[in-house]
């Protein structure tokens, strides 16, 4: 059953980081005095006077030293925010909101999340008049700034993170640079810029910020000794798998392992693998409790792996690139690596953005590596060769050089700001630039692609949160008479599956769900589905949400998202209308904002796309997977071995040219086949 296929010995390498200077923190210390063990502690009062100052400040310091955490809580006694609140931007909603909970509770005075500390990310706002220290998502500052497009709101703005290179950061050091510039020249009250960092090429970034000053804060890290694999394994989680039970037979129960997967699929695979093994009597070694950490899950299961495991039971957590550098876990003494990270990444060439499992960087590695070694010393297992790892990059690619720019083109419009001459760290590609304004035209956004104004579909686009083709949707639901439908649609998309598929009860899954199948294909199905949950009286739909395996919290988070979007469509004067089962009327709506993403079908089973004649397989996933309609829209590609569609309804082919007539015209689609 388990065989000794992960890791071999004689491959290993001790490797030593910086400044080990034997503290240990055990927990079950106090939360004040669990601050004041913080390597960041030690550096308060320098801190304090760097930010006092410069009006820049860079301060880079390794995972778990306090930044996220204190630097705010630094900042706020020493008053240096009379003006105004303290933002701090986290790349991921799980980190905003994990951090913002830690921090108020570090606060005490019975103060509760939303007072004096409070988070704000997409579709929840937990603030209030009285926050003064405010986490959100880069996106929502970004969103925030069309608006408030000096951030006077603030008098501090902390981009934290600013290794992970997100797009919605790079953008926002544009935005803070302009603002701290301009407020200066306008005599408004100054803006303060403090940009953290667990590792980067700094230079570069200082250099932007007109060099400014970089504080280094040396960490506490133990040793860790390193084991690559002998040989590659192409089945990375098997391996992961096998890996952690060699560790878990030997290794004292206190010992935590944490393991780093790709998405939700696989580490719920994975923890579900470890949970059934775990029982097994012939597996030696002590109760194990397995958490799971990944973007799309639930806040309260996310806060699961915070929390330390009973005496006498080993914890593990499996995670993607989060527990990289955004949160950290304490307890772990063992890392299993397994070498792989899902990105998006967009290829101007085929306008096609696919999202893929693939290798990380080196940095990320190290980066991995050195969450074994916070408190003590420990063990790092690479599912991995030491040649794979010298084949991989150095460095991750910035997001902004790699994936669509459709959102943010829009965004910066909305600020009175071409893309073409904004003041990016790294510029992004040229034909990446011109695709997004391409597609934004093709939306109605903007007139020509040189234009430097929106049109007023493309300011209304810009009030939503949300992807511009799904803002055309919403936008374009007047029209069809399907705006009830629309809005729980783009919901529905803009939030996490509904569908629970136990790996364990697949089918059941399926069967208890067969009612909601709609040969539309799965955008449809969805809506059955939350049509006939909004049909529930509030009182059974614990039971409904249990029989029909549907994510309760999930759903509930869908119709949060929907009376949110069903505001921002009534400041946008749309009138409410419902199709009730004139279902040909929402299919053409979903078109009018993914015409881009058509497809038809070729040959047994194969799908080329009608834009960039894209070969392409309906994704198994899809509950249309086993029919063979002749023409869809796809909202996702995923790449894996083959090139799949996912998020699936068909359309008649003769209504694209009724709904998106010159984009058929001046971009020469032709369907290949008939329709009929
Ligand atoms: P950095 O930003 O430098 O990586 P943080 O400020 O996020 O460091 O974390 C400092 C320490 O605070 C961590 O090592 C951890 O012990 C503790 N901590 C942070 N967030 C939480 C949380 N949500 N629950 C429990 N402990 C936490
Ligand atoms: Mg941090």
């Amino acid at each position: 059953k388990l065989n000794e296929n992960g890791v071999n010995g004689t491959a290993k390498k001790a490797i030593t980081f910086s400044n080990v200077n034997g503290h240990s923190l055990k927990p079950k210390v106090n939360l004040q005095e669990q601050r004041r063990n913080l390597p960041i502690f030690d550096k308060r009062n320098k801190l304090i006077e760097l930010m006092k100052q410069h009006s820049t400040l860079i301060i880079l310091a390794e995972t778990g030293s306090g930044k996220t955490t204190q630097v705010p809580q630094y900042i706020n006694s020493a008053r240096l925010m009379e003006n105004g609140k303290i933002a701090v931007t986290q790349p991921r909603r799980v980190a905003a909101i994990s951090v913002a909970m830690r921090v108020a509770q570090e606060y005490g005075n019975g103060m509760s999340i939303g007072d004096y500390v409070g988070y704000s990310v997409r579709f929840e706002d937990v603030t209030s008049k009285k926050t003064r220290i405010k986490f959100l998502t880069d996106g929502m500052l970004l969103r925030e700034a069309i608006t408030d497009r000096l951030l006077l709101d603030y008098s501090v703005v902390i981009l934290d993170e600013a290794h992970e290179r997100t797009i919605h950061t790079d953008v926002l050091f544009g935005i803070v640079k302009n603002a701290q510039r301009v407020r200066v020249e306008r005599h408004l009250p100054p803006l303060k810029i403090i940009l953290m960092s667990a590792t980067m090429d700094v230079d570069h970034l200082s250099k932007y910020f007109n060099n400014c000053q970089v504080v280094y804060i040396e960490g506490r890290t133990y040793p860790v000794q390193m084991f690559y694999t002998v040989k590659p394994h192409d089945n990375y989680q098997t391996a992961c798998v096998s890996t952690f039970f060699k560790i878990h037979r030997e290794a004292p129960p206190d010992h935590d392992v944490l393991i780093f997967l790709t998405g939700q699929e696989e580490i719920e695979s994975c923890a579900h693998q470890i949970r059934m093994l775990s029982k097994d009597p012939e597996v030696e070694g002590p109760p194990v409790k397995v958490c799971a950490l990944y973007a799309a899950q639930p806040s309260m299961q996310q806060m699961a792996v915070f929390q330390p495991a009973p005496v006498g039971t080993r914890k593990v957590v499996i995670s993607t690139n989060i527990a990289e550098t955004s949160v950290t876990i304490s307890g772990i003494k063992y890392v299993i690596d397994g070498g792989m990270v899902k990105s998006r990444t967009f290829h101007p060439s085929t306008g096609m953005e696919i999202l893929k499992v693939q290798r990380i960087s080196q940095e990320q590695a190290w980066q991995r590596t050195g969450r074994a070694g916070r408190e003590s010393e420990g063990l790092c297992y690479r599912i991995y060769t030491k040649s794979q790892f010298e084949l991989m990059k150095k460095n991750s690619i910035p997001e902004i050089q790699r994936a669509n720019l459709n959102s943010v083109a829009l965004q910066l419009l909305a600020l009175g700001i071409h893309m073409l001459h904004f003041d990016f760290l790294d510029k992004p590609p040229n034909d990446t630039i011109e695709a997004a304004f391409e597609q934004l035209q093709l939306l109605g956004a903007i007139d020509d692609i040189n234009s430097k104004v929106l049109t007023n579909l493309g300011r209304k686009m810009a009030k939503f949160p949300l992807d511009p083709r799904f803002s055309k949707i919403l936008l374009s639901a007047e029209k069809f008479g399907c705006l009830e439908e629309a809005l729980s649609v783009v919901s529905l998309l803009s939030s996490e599956s509904i569908f629970l598929n136990p790996p364990s009860k697949r089918e059941e899954a399926q069967n208890a769900r067969q009612k909601f199948h709609s040969g539309y294909g799965d955008h449809l199905t969805l809506l059955n589905a939350y049509r006939e949950f909004e049909n529930i009286g509030q009182n059974n739909r614990k039971v409904w949400c249990h029989e029909h395996f549907i994510h309760m919290r999930n759903i509930l988070y869908v119709r949060e998202v929907r009376s949110q979007l069903q505001e921002i469509c009534k400041q946008c004067d749309i009138r409410g209308s419902s199709c009730g089962s004139q279902m040909d009327q929402l299919r053409k709506c979903l078109l009018s904002g993914l015409f881009m993403n058509v497809a038809e079908l070729h040959r047994d089973r194969q799908y080329i796309t009608l834009d960039k004649r894209q070969v392409t397989q309906i994704h198994p996933s899809s509950n249309i997977h086993g029919q063979q309609p002749h023409c869809v829209i796809f909202t996702e590609v995923v790449q894996t071995t083959k090139c799949y569609l996912r998020g699936l309804t068909t359309i008649n082919s003769d209504w694209l040219n009724e709904v998106a007539p010159d984009y058929v015209k001046n971009h020469n689609i032709k369907f290949q086949r008939d329709s009929s």
